[in-house]
């Protein structure tokens, strides 16, 4: 069975028959025969042996992650007037530009998204971008003369090549990854070291999900889902018409493809300054703003307050290492006392990223009461891909939710955490007030 359902399919294959043809074939490989290699009825109707790269282009929605509006919707949504990937199979590398226009209210977004907030991000965002991955290696083209190295984006733009149709399916076959048939197409789960790989195929035998996870400081093993629809033929190629990707459960792109080319040229050489970056040290200055109390710079800004037996600090850096850095500060400059509590003036990732360093430390988060729950959902997730301090001594995170004013006393210097309102930035941000000393602490506003 297993052999007249793949001879079947190499017979009326793309090379043989029309494309077309080749959906018919694989649509009947798939619901006859209880054998068949969904991931090569997949790879047949792509055509994905002799596809050495391929080019999308498209327009659509682009989302940020760790930027929301408010711990219950998406990522700020900002539209894409045009997009372009270039996906070098061969050589494992990427291209991505992509330029966004100002966000209106016709935009299909969540409406829960409001368009002050949509609009200050698109004020801060450059409209171009210019992204490179080859390997292990990732950058952004800022100008023409200007290179920005992105270690910290390879995972992402891996997965991201890894999760194209033909990436997935040229992955899954390297990787000798079974199939598994379901009673409406088929699925197949494998490993590439120690990421995960989803991929799941519909009746038609077309790829319609890749899902696979990375690690996010705030988030943990973070599951980036590529959804594909409604395949179609362009120039030849057998590829869907609309992309959507979610990672962490919102979305980060919705695509509609306007045009696809497979084995177009494609050379992304890796710049001189890209393959030198070291990675600086973390260096981080204190500057005392009122007695025992020290504006902590290094990257982000930290507030860190001296109380009478314990220290508390305003804002976490991106991720642990830097908030290492910053706690390790903290007890050089008010030595012996241990850290009681971590102020975070808002969930977006990067004032979020180094918090677990802080509740690792044993302290409590104070944090707008709206903030709580998505926290505690965000903590829970598996820990699998890059274990911290929090997740390997299982510490059980403390909130001190902050519904409208709390204050943060030793008897002797108090601190007033504020709930803002009206914030276009975010909609759960609190600010700080020492009356002792005059410091108010406030951030993006
Ligand atoms: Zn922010």
């Amino acid at each position: 069975m297993w052999e007249s359902c793949r001879a079947l399919a190499t017979v009326l294959g793309p090379k043989q028959a029309s494309l077309r043809g080749a959906v018919i074939v694989a649509a009947l490989a798939l619901s006859a025969c209880g054998k068949v290699n969904g991931i090569d009825v997949a790879a047949k109707n792509m055509n994905v042996a002799d596809t050495n790269s391929i080019e999308i282009v498209g327009n659509g929605m682009w989302g940020w992650v760790g930027q929301q509006y408010s711990s219950t919707t998406p990522w700020v949504q900002i539209p894409v007037s045009s997009y372009a990937l270039t996906a070098d199979y061969t050589a494992g590398a990427s291209h991505v530009l992509m330029t966004r226009t100002e966000p209106t209210e016709a935009d299909d977004v969540d409406k829960a998204q409001n368009l002050a907030f949509r609009n200050e991000y698109f004020d801060f965002l450059r409209p171009y971008l210019d992204e490179y991955q080859s390997g292990n290696l990732a950058w952004n083209v800022m100008a023409p003369d200007r290179i920005r190295t992105r270690p910290d984006r390879v995972d992402e733009r891996l997965a991201a090549l890894r999760s194209t149709p033909h990436g997935f399916i040229k992955l899954a076959l390297e990787h000798q990854a079974r199939f598994r048939k379901t009673s409406n197409g088929g699925d197949t789960t494998f490993m590439v070291g120690d990421q995960k790989y989803y991929g799941r195929f519909n009746a038609q035998g077309d790829l319609e999900l890749v899902q696979t996870w990375i690690d996010y400081p705030v988030l943990g093993d973070m599951l980036i889902e590529t959804q594909f629809e409604d395949y179609k033929i362009y120039d030849g190629v057998r590829f869907p018409s609309r992309i959507t990707e979610l990672s962490g459960g919102w979305p980060t792109l919705r695509l509609n493809i306007t045009s696809v080319r497979a084995n177009v040229p494609v050379s992304v050489t890796v710049p001189e300054e890209v393959q030198n970056y070291q990675e600086p040290p973390i260096n981080i200055v204190s500057e005392l703003v009122a007695p025992g109390v020290w504006h902590l710079r290094g990257g982000h800004n930290v507030l860190l307050i001296e109380m009478a037996d314990h220290l508390v600090f305003v804002e976490a850096k991106e991720a642990e290492d830097d908030t290492q850095a910053v706690i390790a500060k903290g007890k050089e400059l008010a030595p012996g006392k241990p850290v009681r509590y971590v102020v975070s003036t808002h969930p977006h990732f990067d004032h979020a990223g180094g918090l677990r360093a802080y509740v690792a430390e044993g302290a409590t988060l104070v944090t707008h009461a709206a903030n709580v729950e998505f926290y505690q959902k965000a903590w829970s997730n598996p820990r699998t891909l890059k274990p911290d301090a929090m997740s390997r001594n299982n510490v059980e995170p403390k909130f001190l939710p902050v519904e409208d004013k709390v204050t943060l006393s030793d008897g002797h210097r108090s601190i007033d955490v504020f709930a803002m309102r009206n914030a276009h930035h975010n909609d759960d941000m609190v600010m700080v007030y020492l009356p002792t000393g005059k410091v108010n602490w406030a951030t993006d506003i």
